[in-house]
């Protein structure tokens, strides 16, 4: 068992003939000198080897609906056992997190679980899974796969939060261990993700092919539509046709409102009318399953059979309010069998969000 233990080695880099040591975990491609960090501020070279500065060590333990994630088809209305760490190796304008991501003081790290101790917490507390989320489990890589290998053997699952910015290599050892995931597809244009989020729009998509036919993982994906930067109808109709034809129908899409925050204090919210016509244009290419996200919007909300129709799932924000689907996500009326990971009847936890403390 792998206990907390803080500078703990990592696997993905290599040294360079310059003397560098390169972080090979995501696009970055930090070379760092002994005692640099790197972008993400958490992988730092300590002894001419990469070291994670954060395991074991979190901001903060809370039960969320898994609703909350946003995951509409994977164990609806169950309780999922959320933390994140700090830093991030994207450098998102509009975060909605940044008291964690932009953080550079370990003291916002107050608390400390080992993978087992995280296990055993969700299991006390009734959660179904684990959450890797608030913060990129991309940095914090180690501490996640050990959590979930320890979750796994206690009958947890495992749910990443992520951008998708992320190297091959790591990339296939962090999915082989996660359940379910979902993705951030931020935006559909190279300019947006660069100026927006130092990334590239290329790797990130690279992952949700990667994760939807390589992997066991569900997948769904969410797009924060931030007004004049990723919400026109455009983009929205490149994006979703990306997705019908390189992920198909089945993969879910949350269009989610933005609120001023962090650089981008001065840019207006989201009108829910924006969302709305995100929704339309994604149903229209053919997505099967796609919810508008962070405002009440009752049809928005709802899982409607691909086949028929039918009304399967209705919700108020995190809140399940009618659930009418048959065994297994299949539909009562025609049959069909609606994508996701679904059981004979919904979780009860609702929308409550509930901080804990372990250990
Ligand atoms: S994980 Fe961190 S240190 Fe490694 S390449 Fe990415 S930003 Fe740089």
């Amino acid at each position: 068992m792998t206990e907390v233990n803080i500078n703990h080695p990592t696997r993905y880099w290599h040294k360079l003939e310059n003397g560098k040591v390169q972080c090979d975990v995501c696009p970055r491609l930090c070379t760092l000198e002994e005692g640099q960090r790197g972008l993400c501020f958490v992988r730092a070279r300590e002894n001419d080897q990469i070291v994670l500065t954060t395991y074991g060590r979190s901001s903060g333990f809370c039960i969320d609906p898994i609703e909350k994630k946003p995951l509409n088809h994977f164990l609806p209305g169950t309780p999922v056992l959320s933390f994140g760490t700090a830093g991030c190796n994207l450098t998102c304008k509009f975060c909605q997190n940044w008291d964690m991501s932009k953080s550079r003081e370990m003291d916002t790290l107050q608390q400390a679980a080992s993978p087992a101790q995280l296990a055993e917490a969700a299991v006390q507390t009734g959660c179904r899974s684990v959450a890797y989320t608030y913060n990129d489990p991309t940095i914090f890589l180690e501490y996640a796969v050990d959590t979930a290998i320890a979750c796994r053997e206690r009958g947890i699952k495992s749910v990443a939060v992520t951008a998708g910015y992320i190297e091959p290599e790591p990339r296939a050892e962090f999915f082989h261990h996660m359940d379910a995931a979902n993705v951030d597809l931020k935006a559909f244009t190279e300019r947006f993700y660069w100026k927006l989020t130092g990334a590239h729009l290329q790797a990130v998509l690279e992952t949700l092919e990667y994760i939807h036919h390589e992997t066991n993982t569900w997948l769904e994906l969410t797009t924060l539509l931030i007004p004049g930067e990723n919400d026109s109808a455009a983009e929205i109709e490149a994006m979703t046709q990306w997705v019908m034809e390189h992920l198909g129908p089945d993969v879910p899409m949350h269009f989610s409102a933005f609120h001023p925050d962090w650089k981008m204090r001065d840019t207006p919210p989201t009108p829910p009318a924006t969302l709305v016509m995100a929704r339309d244009i994604a149903r229209k290419n053919g997505i099967r399953h796609a919810y508008t996200g962070n405002v009440h919007n009752t049809e928005g909300d709802t899982t409607f059979c691909h086949q028929c129709g039918e009304t399967l799932i209705v919700r108020d924000w995190y809140n399940i309010v009618r659930w009418n689907m048959a065994a297994k996500g299949t539909c009562p009326t025609c049959g069909a069998s609606c994508a996701g990971v679904f059981e004979d009847a919904p979780g009860a936890w609702g929308a409550r969000r509930l901080p804990i403390r372990i250990a």
